[in-house]
């Protein structure tokens, strides 16, 4: 492979940008970062470094990883309930993975800055007129009349982010997330009746080990990490003059020399879509200056020397679970590729995190024109992922859902509650990709639980 040169904040520049934003307004799109620049980070290296360290133990399968979250953050999903609803989704679905799999979960959350999309084509034919394609809220509208990328809406994702960050972190500080509170998960949904039974019954192990915990008083005093959670934010790194802003030379808590190292002060948790991974790209090139642990989105389109060179040029130290692969093939396609991506990195001394995206290959078109994904094919996903790798000696190590915490959302079909092509008009509401809703999001981590505990 080719050496590499000096990395610095801006060497992307010098590379070819996939997805790139041109915005009409040079001017105000430059003081816009510049402003952007001096604002407060939205985190602090120390969270970086905690997550690091608990992701280590993902990777050594001590933990498991729950990440989910929308496709596609809206502004206007910035408010009270919607944050409650997410965050209570998450924490239920990291509940039921820890009863399942008798491990902790480190939870991560497409949070807090999940604003900007790539998308298959720039424009979209709506009527037979051609429009740019919406692009998250971080660039454009959804309205066909506001597809101009605005700059002001740069500084609106900062804010946006902050927003939801901050209460976030007011919750879980004031023990929305205590565990102890094992509140009644209302289960009625389920349709079919023995599913319910099986269902009712994990639940009600669950409430029984969290009721004894209170009982004999262990957790309150002795385990202050059954009161209050670690809860952390990611989101996709695509806009790379945007996260250029918050990518700041700090020093490294764990370092001893107190070294000043690059960190992305945006985010805890970013990663590289799969189509902004070139080898050669800038995405690459910013990606493996950043001190953040990193995801990488893995499709089929991914040749497994590709795979090695990649790990190469971002984890050029072997770092334990720096880099998380988050494999998404569709339920058709895993076995022809996941076996030989894993070979490829068993083949490395790179220590990485295997999770499964079963939402990404498994997007299709309905009869009625709307996208959506099967729920079966989605479980089917999954549980081929957890066979795979353990027939090849690897492990499973998370899982990343596009998900909602609203209840009733008809995005994907099938579940418990049967969801068919004929409901999807119902209740749609994505601008993006279908969504989990909160009753399929318990749905899939109730039938995890049980692959985690088989
Ligand atoms: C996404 O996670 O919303 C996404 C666009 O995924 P991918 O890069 O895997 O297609
Ligand atoms: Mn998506």
């Amino acid at each position: 492979m080719e050496e590499l040169n000096q990395w610095s904040l801006y060497s992307w520049k010098n590379k070819e940008i996939v997805q790139n934003v041109v915005y009409k307004d040079k001017k105000k799109y430059e003081s816009i970062l510049e402003k952007l620049d001096v604002l407060p980070p939205l985190v602090h290296q120390d969270e970086i470094e905690k997550l690091k360290e608990q992701l280590r133990e993902v990777a050594e399968n001590k933990r498991f990883l729950l990440q989910g979250g929308d496709c596609a953050e809206l502004f206007e999903y910035c408010n009270k309930d919607n944050i409650e609803n997410q965050l209570k989704i998450l924490l239920k679905q990291s509940l039921i993975l820890i009863w399942g799999g008798r491990t902790s979960v480190v939870r991560i959350g497409r949070m807090a800055g999940q604003y900007a999309k790539p998308r298959s084509s720039p424009v979209e034919i709506i009527d037979g007129k051609e429009y740019p394609s919406y692009r998250g809220d971080i660039v454009n509208g959804y309205e066909i009349d506001d597809r101009e990328p605005n700059p002001d809406r740069l500084l609106q994702s900062y804010f946006h982010s902050s927003a939801t960050l901050n209460y976030i972190r007011s919750l879980i500080n004031t023990g929305f997330a205590d565990l102890h509170k094992a509140e009644h998960w209302n289960l009625s949904h389920i349709r079919n009746q023995t599913l319910r039974e099986e269902h009712e019954a994990i639940i009600d192990q669950l409430r029984t080990s969290l009721e004894f915990l209170n009982i004999v008083g262990i957790g309150k005093n002795s385990n202050p990490s059954l009161e209050t959670i670690d809860f952390f934010v990611s989101h996709e790194g695509l806009l790379l003059d945007y996260e250029s802003q918050f990518t700041k030379k700090v020093v490294d808590p764990t370092d001893s020399n107190k070294t000043e190292k690059w960190y992305n002060l945006g985010t805890h948790f970013l990663w590289i879509g799969d189509r902004t991974r070139q080898l050669n790209g800038a995405h690459v090139e910013y990606f493996r200056g950043i001190q953040n642990p990193i995801g990488i989105k893995v499709g089929p389109s991914m040749k497994p020397q590709e795979l090695i060179d990649l790990l190469d040029i971002v984890d050029p130290n072997f770092e334990l679970g720096k880099v998380t692969l988050i494999t998404r093939y569709g339920f058709d396609k895993i076995e022809q590729y996941l076996p030989d991506h894993i070979k490829a990195v068993q083949s490395t001394k790179h220590r990485i995190i295997w999770c499964c995206d079963p939402m990404h290959g498994n997007t299709v078109k309905s009869s009625i024109g709307l996208k959506t994904r099967n729920f079966d094919n989605i479980l089917g996903e999954l549980k081929k992922a957890f066979e795979i790798h353990k027939s090849l000696n690897s492990n499973l190590n998370g899982v990343h859902f596009e998900m909602t915490g609203e209840k009733g959302v008809t995005e994907c079909i099938g579940g418990s509650m049967q969801i068919t092509e004929k409901d999807l008009k119902k209740n749609y509401q994505t601008n993006c990709d279908p969504r989990l809703n909160y009753e399929q999001s318990l749905d899939i981590s109730l039938l995890i639980a049980q692959l985690l505990r088989a």
